[in-house]
């Protein structure tokens, strides 16, 4: 185009006969398209393949290429066309409906002016990110993969990464996948772990430096050796794995880093995996070359049966650094020592210089489910400072002489039962905190809930069944030491004190987004996307999604305007029902009542959303000539319990929105009986995230029955 164009120069400056008005007329129309192709040509084809350097550039406002947007993952953008003063004029630019999709808990990506994003079952969508319009869709076919077998987990996922012209996602049943950017066109899969195994993957891997990180999940489905690993970027070789927890010492060491903390468990602890399983909280440091793990809690929960005559249980619930080409052991830091508690280390790993005390630190900030909020230094993992960031009731505090928590008596329930806070759904989970270089302060969702544990009907002969749930440890609900479950609250990482605290009355608010001109964004379960003001926490803005939201919102800039976009989808943990708080059964968002979508926002936005359908509150279906069984109800229970219904469907079978409430679903009337069968056992719905459970006998089934029933039939006595 260059070369037709100074061709075309020429040929007029050879014709110098025509009049020199006409010249300099077609000269300006010809620079004009001229400029106007080449503005084109930078909208339409791209910054190229997708490097540490580009994902490490603030700078570059109109993409978003990585899950935390920068490598140092703090979610902060220098945009600043959207601000405190013309906020309000924030609508809807376009939406893209989801039917299909059931739980929405991803960060969305942006690269050349489209929006990419994974959805339920995996799916991953490229979007125009100017217009909403779908350009291509790829599905990974999770539920024929499964297959009829036996599955757990969730069939969520929080993200999707992208190096060099390939974008990476995992899949609930263990594959780690290549497409191509542009085209959306599978490049290469493969298994991260068998597909027999008890685990399951609802992490965005992490791209970087030409490999792809990813790790699983699973330490609460059986015995389980946690690990992470990394596979080549352009092949899918795996490039190298490393364990968190060490195995069978007469198996010999992979490394000295295994050897070492060998020396901290007791016991067989093999025999129960130890855990540790990585599903979150993957950071790359290009100034180091450097990954950080956050790795999980023990398998199982119960330290007294897992390493019974205690130790740190080394690399539990710690942030692990690994180098990030050979995944050798640098060092580590770990947050709770012979963790008893689900007190797990997977959450975001922020990196951000610090100036403290007059010194410039390299700092990493981590606010992991035990309360406490660490700063450490990313250099050698040193300590830097450790405060309570909630309330904490199984440590007093951190002593900085010794870098470890200083535990409260009785709180390893030693006695058999405690009541604790935070609870195992942690002070802060995978719901990803923001930090803003502008105010310095950290943007943190916040849980307030408090746990009574109780292991008294669990000893030493206790054992762990794959695909079966088990923790070694009873808990139950204990007195919430706050009047609300959640709060947002702005944290000073250098004075390690809170500037500001939201009260939220539902727990489990959405990941945070931070602007240059310090606004704060944060979507609700509520189904409230709300703009706070950074500083101070004031509410500027909210839109009503009419669906809860569980997803963080990402903002990009093209052609000079900024958008802000947010999947809302009701979904994770809260959404399945099975954590604490019943304030999520309260909410209305039923399976299947209100639609699933992507939305964008722009100053000014003019898209006529249609309207989310109303709140629907299950009506259970009394079923009268059905007589309940107590027995085989009681039966059902556990059975409910132990193979993960609970989890979708919810505790006493109450659904939150993942799945249909069973009391008033039609299914397990004695009259479908075939038809509960044909989904319960032989997995005929796996393709809406619900797998079979082959093993299960005819009296099994009834007993499931039963218990549905039961509880279906409890609001009629
Ligand atoms: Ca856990």
């Amino acid at each position: 185009m260059v070369i037709q164009f100074i061709l075309k120069v020429l040929g007029f400056l050879v014709e110098r006969s025509v009049t020199s008005q006409i010249f300099v007329g077609m000269l300006k129309a010809q620079v004009l398209i001229f400029v106007l192709s080449l503005c084109c040509l930078k909208a339409s084809f791209a910054n190229g393949p997708v490097t540490d350097k580009a994902i490490s550039d603030s700078s570059n406002t109109s993409e978003w290429l990585s899950y935390g947007r920068n490598h140092n993952e703090q979610r902060y953008s220098p945009l600043t066309k959207i601000d405190s003063k013309n906020v309000n004029q924030l609508a809807v630019e376009w939406y893209l409906d989801l039917p299909n999709d059931v739980g929405l808990v991803s960060t969305p990506l942006v690269k050349d002016g489209v929006i990419y994003f994974i959805g339920t079952m995996n799916v991953v969508r490229s979007v125009d990110a100017r217009t909403g319009q779908l350009l291509w869709s790829y599905d990974p076919k999770v539920a024929e993969e499964i297959g009829g077998r036996k599955q757990v987990g969730w069939a969520h996922n929080r993200g999707i990464s992208m190096f060099g012209n390939n974008l990476f996602f995992a899949t609930w049943d263990g594959r780690l996948i290549a497409l191509d950017i542009k085209t959306g066109k599978r490049k290469w899969s493969t298994r991260t772990f068998h597909i027999d195994e008890p685990l399951y993957i609802t992490g965005a891997p992490k791209a970087f430096r030409g490999k792809v990180l990813i790790g699983n999940g699973g330490t609460e489905n059986g015995p389980s050796r946690g690990y992470v690993s990394a596979y080549d970027a352009e092949t899918g070789a795996l490039a190298w794995r490393f364990f968190i927890v060490p195995g069978d010492p007469k198996e010999g060491f992979e490394n000295a880093a295994m050897e070492m903390a060998a020396k901290t468990w007791t016991g067989e602890w093999w025999k129960h995996g130890g855990g540790g399983n990585s599903w979150h909280g993957f950071t790359y440091d290009p100034e180091f070359n450097t990954v950080y793990v956050g790795t999980g809690n023990g398998s199982p929960w119960n330290q007294k049966i897992r390493s019974p005559e205690g130790g740190d249980n080394l690399f539990l619930c710690s942030i692990l650094a690994l180098d990030a080409d050979t995944g050798e052991y640098k060092w580590h830091y770990q947050t709770t020592p012979g963790e008893t508690w689900d007190f797990n280390s997977n959450m975001d790993i922020v990196l951000a210089d610090l100036k403290i005390e007059g010194k410039v630190v390299k700092a990493i900030m981590h606010a992991p489910k035990n309360g406490f909020f660490y700063v450490i230094d990313r250099t050698d993992g040193r300590l830097i400072s450790a405060e309570a960031f909630a309330d904490v009731s199984w440590a007093s505090h951190v002593d900085m002489k010794t870098g470890r928590p200083v535990e409260i008596e009785g709180a390893r329930y030693e006695d058999g039962q405690q009541v604790i806070t935070p609870s195992p759904f942690g002070a802060h989970s995978w719901h990803a905190m923001s930090y803003s270089p502008r105010t310095g302060l950290v943007y943190l969702p916040t849980l307030h809930w408090a746990v009574d544990y109780d292991d008294a009907a669990y000893g030493e002969e206790w054992r762990g069944k794959p695909f079966a749930l088990g923790t070694a440890v009873d808990f139950v609900e204990g007195e919430s030491p706050r009047p609300y479950e959640g709060s947002l609250q702005a944290w000073d990482p250098i004075t390690q004190k809170q500037v500001w605290s939201n009260p939220q009355e539902t727990g489990w608010g959405a990941g945070t987004l931070v602007t240059g001109s310090d606004l704060l964004f944060q979507g609700l379960p509520t189904g409230k996307l709300v703009a706070y003001d950074a500083k101070n926490g004031e509410s500027l803005w909210s839109y009503d999604a009419g669906l809860g939201i569980s997803a963080p919102p990402i903002t990009y800039e093209l052609d000079g305007k900024q958008y802000l976009s947010i999947l809302v989808g009701f979904g994770g943990g809260y959404a399945s029902g099975f954590a604490f708080g019943a304030s999520a059964t309260k909410l209305g968002w039923a399976y299947g009542a209100q639609t699933r979508r992507l939305l964008t926002f722009t100053l000014g936005g003019s898209a006529k959303v249609p309207p989310q359908g109303r709140p629907v509150f299950a009506q259970p279906i009394f079923e009268s000539d059905f007589e309940v069984d107590s027995d085989l109800a009681t039966a059902g229970e556990t059975l409910y319990a132990e193979n993960f219904c609970v989890t979708c469907h919810g505790a006493n079978a109450i659904a939150s929105g993942m799945a249909p409430d069973l009391r008033s679903s039609a299914i397990p009337l004695s009259e479908l009986a075939p038809v509960f069968a044909q989904i319960v056992r032989e997995g005929i719905k796996t393709g809406r995230g619900m797998p079979g459970i082959p093993e299960l006998s005819d009296e099994e089934l009834e007993a499931l029955r039963h218990f549905i029933r039961m509880k279906a039939h409890e609001g009629f006595e």
